[in-house]
């Protein structure tokens, strides 16, 4: 049952002892606040430079690279869309960012993975809408995959916890 394979945590991502953490990161892949400088620090400059090697990822795209000084062996990047008012496909390319992540996931015989809450920082999504993309995405793709056995939603506030238990609970 997919239900028992998601979690939801309160927590750093870059303190996740799994085999990848995903990365909201921007289109240059360059580095940036958040997540995105949290992780780059944590990892130190080899990551960094195996970014600049990557050149760039699209919205809704994923790319995955070493993890090296992360407790995690991956680190797979995805870039969410910025928040315009939700007309502009926001939500389609929010999902995308969930699946491609956990395709390379299973392409690297990845079997557990942490996400933090893609695009509901600096680019402005609404945490409700954004948890239940996020929790219907990853549970479509569970039924259908056997590989991954868990998927970690790590929260960094407490408001970011509460709306991703909510999705939990009204999506099983
Ligand atoms: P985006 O540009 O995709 O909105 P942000 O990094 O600004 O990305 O925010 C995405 C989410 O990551 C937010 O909920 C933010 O609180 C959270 N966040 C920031 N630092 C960390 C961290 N170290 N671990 C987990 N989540 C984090």
């Amino acid at each position: 049952m997919e239900k028992h394979r998601i979690t939801v945590v309160k927590g750093d991502i870059t303190k996740q002892h799994v085999d990848a953490i995903v990365n909201a990161a921007n289109n240059s892949l360059l580095g940036g606040g958040g997540v995105d400088g949290a992780i780059h620090r944590a990892a130190g400059p080899k990551l960094l430079a195996e970014c600049k090697s990557i050149g760039g990822c699209k919205t809704g795209d994923a790319v995955i690279t070493r993890g090296y000084r992360l407790p995690a062996t991956w680190v797979i990047h995805t870039v969410g869309p910025v928040w315009r008012g939700g007309e502009s496909g926001e939500a389609g390319l929010l999902a995308d960012c969930y699946r491609k992540s956990l395709r390379l996931a299973t392409e690297y015989g990845i079997r557990s993975i942490a996400f933090p809450s893609i695009s509901t920082g600096a680019y402005g999504y609404p945490i409700d809408p954004a948890s239940q993309i996020a929790v219907e995405t990853v549970a479509e793709f569970l039924k259908t995959d056997q590989s991954i056995l868990e998927v970690r939603f790590v929260c960094f506030n407490e408001r970011t916890y509460d709306a991703f238990e909510r999705a939990l609970k009204e999506h099983f």
